[in-house]
């Protein structure tokens, strides 16, 4: 195989795994044979992740570093890798070695059969009890806000074309949400099952802090639900508010004796809330569309084009 394929690997504190993920990488990619580069970029790590790959680099040329100048997050980091990166495949993954490398080479060959994108998808997620039950309504929640159809059991192990990259590159949204926009991409997409391992050394990066950030940022980046979900609230409370007065009607030509006064304001504050929130939400949806086009999105990705140039 002649073709260059680039791994990207974001790398943020992980000093304590470098040099393992470089000895297991490059030696696979000696078995395969193939052209390759490892691209990594640093995330504003201060212990000695970036002095480690350095020294790698001195004797590697194929060992590539990008060092940002400070804590950018993982979805600003892979951008900017794929950004460098000049592979004909780019494979992404994270040093932790979760993902083994030994699957590599069944990558290379799903993407050869005619793919775009290949996605890893884990056999069982190697995690604490907590960190599952917290990626199940994570991903739950995700695929209802943005309708987005997400593979189960997504890993970070993923393979992907130069078109599909330079595709992805189009994408010029701040704020982002990677899995989203490769969903968004399309294309011809495939999943292979692969092996899950424990992370290799040092600790998880992602607190619950970050992975709130991360599931709002991917709700704001892919859903209009919750600026819906203002225009709907505000016709309920309308609706409410008629109901109540028209009750207050009913019993007046009755004659049923209710102490009179209060209702009829609630109702008429009821509807009121009702209207403001309404009209909230119906601004709020015009701001929601300057944001879409604010992002600049590609309108359109093809799978294939038969007798035209790409
Ligand atoms: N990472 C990063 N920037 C950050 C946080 C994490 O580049 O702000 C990188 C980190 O070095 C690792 C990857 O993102 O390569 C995934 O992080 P981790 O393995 O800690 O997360 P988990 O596998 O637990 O989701
Ligand atoms: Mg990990």
């Amino acid at each position: 195989m002649n073709k260059k394929l680039s791994l990207v690997v974001p790398v943020y504190f992980e000093e304590e795994v470098i040099s393992r993920f470089i000895f297991e990488v490059t030696e696979e990619l000696n078995v395969l044979k193939s052209n390759y580069e490892i691209v990594f970029i640093d995330d504003g790590s201060t212990d000695k992740t970036v002095d480690i790959i350095k020294e790698h680099a001195k004797s590697n040329l194929n060992i590539k570093l990008i060092e940002l100048s400070y804590n950018h997050g993982k979805q600003a980091a892979l951008t900017a890798g794929i950004t460098y990166a000049s592979g004909d495949y780019l494979l992404y993954m994270d040093p932790d070695l979760q993902d083994p490398p030994k699957e590599i080479s069944r990558f290379l060959i799903e993407i050869n059969k005619g793919f775009d994108l290949v996605f890893g998808v884990r056999k069982e997620k190697k995690d604490s009890f907590i960190n599952k039950i917290f990626s199940k309504i994570f991903w739950g929640v995700l695929r209802k806000f943005t309708g987005l159809q997400l593979p189960k059991g997504l890993a970070v192990m993923r393979i992907f074309n130069r078109k599909f990259a330079s595709k992805f590159l189009e994408y010029q949204e701040q704020n982002r949400f990677i899995e989203g926009i490769f969903m968004h991409i399309g294309m011809k997409q495939s999943t292979i099952e692969i092996e899950q391992r424990e992370r290799y050394a040092g600790t998880s990066k992602f607190n619950f802090k970050k992975k709130m950030e991360l599931a709002f940022n991917a709700i704001f980046d892919f859903s209009e639900l919750p600026l819906k979900l203002a225009v709907k609230l505000g016709l309920v409370f309308i609706g409410i508010g008629i109901l109540v007065l028209l009750t207050i009607i009913v019993l007046k030509l009755y004659m049923i004796d209710f102490q009179s006064g209060w209702p009829s304001i609630i109702g008429a504050l009821i509807i009121a809330t009702g209207i403001q929130l309404f009209f909230i939400g119906i601004a709020a949806l015009y701001i929601g569309k300057v944001y879409k086009e604010s992002k600049a999105r590609p309108l359109f990705s093809f799978k294939e084009l038969t007798n035209l140039d790409q």
